[in-house]
């Protein structure tokens, strides 16, 4: 699995929810821990290696070792948000980025898992904070969208760094056109939505 780096438009896709959870999804999702912990990821989701599902997985303690620290969250929902809390965030997705971004401190969250059950779950602090990272790239969100304003104008050059290079990609074929990319999103969705 590659990773999509901004500003791929798998990024800014809106997740469809599952509807068939089979040995192809769970298959997906042990590569998608593999890729994470390859880039000494915490969280990653489907539309970053450009899948246009309602999934993410998490593993807050980067340690692949840490089977029991692994979890995958399948159509989730945050039911609940308290408090506030401002920290240090980045993104496989926006490599060498990193900005303070506004998050709550607690979170309860709903997920159907890889059995197909529905887990409910309370998070908070560190762990909260990936949660909701990846629930934004479910739809479309980066955390680059989540800056202050002096923030953001901190990282704008790195955002037009990554532009360029996504353009030239794309002008010698490394990276399909927009249409080719929809299709083949469609044909996941097609798959398992
Ligand atoms: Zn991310």
């Amino acid at each position: 699995m590659k990773i999509l780096r901004y500003p791929h438009p798998a990024l800014r896709y809106k997740c469809k929810p599952i509807q068939r959870i089979n040995q192809e999804l769970r298959d997906i999702t042990a590569e998608m821990f593999e890729t994470m912990y390859a880039s000494e990821g915490v969280g990653l989701a489907a539309n970053q290696v450009g899948l246009p599902l309602q999934m993410f997985v998490v593993n807050a303690t980067g340690d692949k070792e840490k089977k029991e620290e692994e979890y995958v969250f399948i159509n989730p929902v945050i039911l609940k948000k308290n408090g506030n809390a401002t920290d240090n965030e980045g993104c496989l997705s926006f490599p060498e980025i990193h900005a303070d971004v506004v998050r709550s401190e607690t979170i309860d969250v709903e997920a159907v898992s890889l059995t197909g059950e529905v887990h409910r779950f309370q998070w908070n602090g560190r762990p909260a904070r990936i949660v909701q990272h990846e629930f934004d790239h479910l739809l479309g969100i980066g955390f680059t969208d989540r800056l202050s304003a002096a923030a953001s104008a901190a990282v704008s050059e790195s955002l037009d760094v990554l532009q360029s290079v996504f353009d030239s990609e794309r002008r010698v074929g490394a990276v399909p056109d927009d249409e080719t990319i929809f299709r083949e999103l469609k044909v996941w969705e097609q798959k398992f939505c």
